[in-house]
């Protein structure tokens, strides 16, 4: 006997972001902040008090109840999950019936299509314009027009950077049938967030996570904010115990620290804003043709024919960046000072060296 794999999972690879050790890691939009000293000691404690022998908390309570205050939101309208990617496959398969059809923006976060995959849905792609932004009309009678169950899309945009305005938001939440799935995983550098208000509508799911603006990517922390109708659904559909005890404790710790968040965040911002002007600089000094997109995140999205050069050189001299072969751009995450000014160190060699073909 011999057993077939199914075919849809028969030639899939397993996820591996950069592998290898590289001295900046600038390739997937974490924070460049490690948790401070006196949070690693309250974590201590809590590793030191668990009961390792029970089962978690499968409503994540104390913990969601922090992310609520954190953000000013009501806790009967989370649901926590094992990071937001958690979220997303239960969106595409535990919250579609068979053969729905998902529309997706193009570029954005590919886990989206890859989960609509898994799940069997028909993924429709809307093409974002030339400067990778949404005409949120033309979205608007895409959506329809599909007669989609499903719009799903990130805001401000993994990996471009670009956002559309919270009445844009608004007024497309309003004005199509489908469940749209608004990924706010960035908003935390941006001011267009309808995260307050997501409750108030019946078709809408705004997403958050831990591992961006907060700095906690590594014990996975999701939510999604909805409607009493929606998360009832979704508190349904996770599965018990998603979320595990330790997560549920040091999230719960780590949201209580409004002040440090806060001020990260806002250094976070800053060195965003620094790098994009300093790129965008270097670029226009050489008067290269490349296009820098202004970030409303922690990474800016670079658009050249020389993409995949400049994302070689720069892992040959120890800095991982993002390439994106299909838009031919690089997305290069915010570091520290230091970091960014290596990395632009760097980025202005290539120039010379490989572009102006000059040796200093
Ligand atoms: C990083 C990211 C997430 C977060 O995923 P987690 O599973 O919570 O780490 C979600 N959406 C987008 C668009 C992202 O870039």
């Amino acid at each position: 006997m011999s057993y077939t794999l199914c075919e849809k999972v028969r030639e899939l690879e397993p996820y591996e972001p950069i592998t290898g050790n590289y001295r900046i890691r600038l390739d997937a939009n974490e924070s460049f902040y490690n948790m401070p000293d006196e949070i690693k000691a309250e974590i201590k404690d809590i590793v030191e008090t668990m009961d390792f022998n029970r089962y978690p908390d499968p409503g994540a309570k104390e913990l969601i109840e922090a992310f609520a205050a954190y953000y000013d939101l009501d806790p009967e309208n989370i649901t926590a999950t094992n990071g937001s990617d958690e979220m997303l496959y239960l969106l595409a398969s535990a919250m579609l019936c068979k053969n729905s059809k998902v529309v997706v923006t193009d570029p954005d976060f590919s886990m989206y299509g890859f989960y609509s995959f898994l799940s069997e849905n028909e993924i429709i792609r809307f093409r974002k314009n030339d400067d990778l932004e949404i005409n949120v009309d033309d979205l608007i009678s895409f959506v329809n027009e599909n007669k989609a169950d499903m719009l799903i899309f990130s805001n401000p945009c993994n990996p471009t950077g670009r956002g559309i305005s919270a009445d844009d938001a608004r007024r497309l939440v309003r004005s199509v049938s489908a469940l749209v799935v608004l990924d706010e995983a960035y908003m935390d550098f941006w001011d267009q967030s309808i995260l307050k208000e997501a409750a108030s509508y019946d078709n809408l799911i705004v997403l958050k996570t831990a591992s961006k603006a907060v700095g906690a990517a590594s014990i996975r922390l999701g939510f999604a904010i909805a409607d009493s109708r929606i998360t009832k659904a979704l508190r349904a559909v996770k599965s018990p115990y998603n979320v595990n005890s330790l997560s549920q404790s040091i999230g719960k710790c780590i949201f209580s620290k409004k002040e440090l968040l806060d001020s990260r965040r806002d250094e976070i911002k800053k060195n965003t804003r620094d790098l994009y002007t300093k790129i965008k600089e270097i670029t226009e000094n050489y008067r290269l043709p490349f296009k820098v997109y202004e970030p409303c995140a922690n990474f800016v999205f670079v658009g050249t024919e020389k993409a995949g050069d400049i994302f070689e050189y720069l892992l040959e001299n120890g800095i991982a960046v993002r390439y994106f072969k299909d838009s031919e751009a690089l997305r290069i995450t915010t570091g520290s000072t230091a970091q960014n000014s290596e990395l632009l160190v760097y980025f202005e060699k290539y120039i010379i060296e490989k572009i102006l073909k000059r040796n200093r």
